[in-house]
């Protein structure tokens, strides 16, 4: 019998000027940019932190920290990676995942499609994608900041398996 773990994942990162901005490992053209020790990439973060916190594997900022300069300017899809290398080392692989960016800017819309395909394609299952406001209030009513929330929900491989045989393809980094 497979077993299923269910992990949750909240990220945030301040928005300033002239910082590029990545969202899920997509470019989008915005005069301000997520702060961060990486790219700040909330949606990126929010995913790695539910697939982590499913497979009890602790948290983003102890499998890559902020004070290690090795990170600095990571790539965050090179971090959902890496970390998802470390899930399924633990036996574990996704069955889907849903990430939910919080903001007023910018919208998503129109590359929600372009964004699953690249967080499903480094995550190895299913992402999806979607944006909702905070009708005005808080930080990220105000355009301080973006915030992510993400759920990731894991089945365990079956111990028979020598290697990888979910049938989902994932590109080599
Ligand atoms: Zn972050």
């Amino acid at each position: 019998m497979p077993e299923y773990r269910v992990g949750a994942g909240f990220d945030a990162h301040a928005l300033e000027e002239g910082v590029p901005l990545v969202l899920g490992g997509v470019a989008f053209d915005h005069p301000r940019g997520l702060a961060g020790h990486s790219d700040g990439d909330v949606l990126a973060h929010a995913l790695v932190d539910a697939i982590l916190g499913a497979a009890g594997l602790g948290d983003i900022g102890s499998l890559f920290p902020s004070d290690d300069p090795q990170w600095s300017g990571a790539s965050s899809l090179d971090l959902l990676a890496r970390a998802y290398d470390d899930v399924r080392a633990a036996g574990w692989e996704l069955v889907n995942a849903d990430v939910i960016l919080i903001g007023e800017e910018p919208r998503i819309a129109g590359r929600r499609g372009e964004l699953e395909q690249r967080l499903s394609a480094v995550a190895g299952g299913p992402v999806s994608v979607r944006a909702t406001t905070t009708d005005g209030l808080g930080f990220t009513g105000r355009g301080e900041g973006l915030a992510a929330q993400a759920v990731a929900l894991l089945v365990s491989e079956p111990a028979t398996h020598g290697s990888y045989a979910g049938g989902r393809e994932r590109p080599r980094r």
